[in-house]
């Protein structure tokens, strides 16, 4: 063994605690730090031919790399749409990486096991029912994908071509139909040979991000071939949501896939405030849920829900001698699009059994209250202006007069030690959301944030 190997082998319990130290150093004052990262990237070092161990990298990333990061687990990080790690899912997360497990095979160890179970627990976070089957993926972009694939070998099975045998060719023009969908659904329509212009845009209610369901049933009636339809539950711009029992309901006249893209809305079904708004979620045919953003595990991580397995299967089976017949429950290698993979549910597992459900509701109304509150403060400061009620988590504002993208990203930047935030344009108009899906943030996070702008515009 190299000696540099064999030195931190022998000195690995003390290794860990320096990193445990050094993690702690980091989040012990996420709050208190500059919310955004800052400063040039360092100079380029050759690979080193004789490295110097462990304790001598762990030294280096601290003063060269790891200024440069923002506190993006922090409270006050509310950017694109982040979560942060729970005490516990990063307790999973270090044990997942110690574990070293590959959850592709059933043939060793118990990984597959605690996924399974995972999935179970997730299942019934959202009121899923037992007919919905699902894996993690590493995020909703993946979780879309998967979610797609499978639609697209439904389409196969409704025109009597085997997709994932044959080619997408041989399926045929798709229309895939949605109002509001995030820019993941076009990035898997081209991934999955649908091509980006299979997307046909459906208008919305007016002044509204959710679909008009009148208006899906026109583009729906226009054609006997059945279609896929991307329903979306929490839009990032306003966090609006489809009517998804008005969408499901229309399979009675129509036939089509009911894709629901849930990344973070889906968390609005577990608070009896919000539940109303993911109503019908039960009704579709494939869902995607982020995990790295409001269950606070870390990076990378999200579940795929489909009531179509064995469809599943057949687009992703990797068959090979060694890794044996699919069976009744397939393997992971045969549902996802990853092979090898690693531990990814553990995190979720210790996390949802460190807090349950109710630990979960806390934080989604929490989260929303904190939404609620600053766009209150927005409303009344007159500078600014509110471009949606805030309907859960995410905040949608603009400048009263000239709301340039320029000046907005100026803002952004003024604001960025006191609380990050992202640009937009919603409807044609440049603007900021803020949105709110870290753990950590409190009622005092959102006065600070509300004294901030009352102090820059
Ligand atoms: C974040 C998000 C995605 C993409 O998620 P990634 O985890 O970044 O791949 C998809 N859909 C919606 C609605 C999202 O908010």
């Amino acid at each position: 063994m190299h000696d540099r190997l064999a030195r931190d082998l022998d000195r690995l319990p003390d290794l860990l605690e320096a990193v445990a130290e050094q993690a702690w150093g980091l989040l012990g004052d996420v709050a208190a730090r500059p919310v955004a990262g800052r400063g040039a990237p360092p100079t380029e070092r050759p690979l080193p031919d004789a490295g110097d161990g462990a304790e001598r990298a762990l030294a280096e990333f601290a003063e060269r790399w790891l200024p440069l990061f923002s506190a993006s687990a922090g409270p006050r990080y509310l950017g694109f749409v982040t979560g942060g790690a729970t005490p516990a899912a990063l307790a999973g997360d270090w044990l997942a990486a110690a574990v070293d497990h590959n959850t592709m095979s059933s043939l060793d160890g118990a990984g597959h096991l605690l996924e399974r179970a995972t999935v179970a627990w997730l299942r019934d976070l959202f009121g899923l029912p037992t007919a919905h089957e699902g894996a993690f993926v590493s995020g909703a972009t993946m979780s879309n994908t998967v979610g797609l694939a499978v639609a697209r070998e439904w389409l196969g099975e409704q025109r009597g071509v085997l997709v994932a045998q044959e080619g997408v060719a041989a399926l045929g023009p798709v229309r895939v139909l949605s109002a509001t969908p995030h820019s993941s659904v076009s990035k898997a329509l081209s991934v999955l040979g649908f091509g980006r212009a299979a997307l046909r845009t459906v208008p919305t209610l007016p002044g509204r991000e959710a679909v008009d369901p009148a208006a899906l049933e026109r583009a729906l009636a226009a054609s006997d071939d059945p279609c896929v339809v991307v329903a979306n539950a929490g839009t990032v711009n306003t966090a609006d949501f489809d009517d998804l029992r008005a969408v499901a309901a229309l399979k009675e006249r129509h036939r089509f896939w009911l894709h629901v893209d849930g990344a973070f809305g889906g968390f609005a079904s577990l608070s009896p405030r919000f539940a109303a708004l993911t109503a019908g979620l039960d009704a579709a045919d494939s869902v995607c849920v982020d995990l790295h953003k409001w269950l606070n595990v870390p990076y990378d991580s999200a579940v795929q829900f489909t009531r179509r397995r064995d469809l599943q299967a057949r687009v992703f089976q990797n068959a090979a001698a060694y890794l044996g017949p699919l069976g009744d429950t397939p393997d992971f290698s045969h549902l996802t699009p990853e092979n090898s993979r690693r531990l990814r549910a553990l995190p979720a597992w210790f996390t949802l059994r460190a807090y349950g459900r109710e630990g979960y509701r806390e934080i989604v109304e929490r989260c929303a209250d904190s939404a609620a509150a600053l766009g209150a403060a927005v409303e009344a400061l007159p500078g600014l202006r509110l471009l949606a009620p805030v309907r859960l988590n995410v905040v949608c504002f603009t400048l009263t007069e000239d709301p340039t993208a320029r000046r907005l990203a100026e803002l952004a930047e003024a604001l960025s030690p006191d609380a990050f935030v992202t640009p937009t344009v919603l409807d044609g108009v440049p603007a900021l959301r803020a949105a709110f899906s870290n753990w950590r943030t409190t009622a005092a996070d959102v006065r600070h944030i509300a004294d901030a702008l009352a102090r820059l515009v």
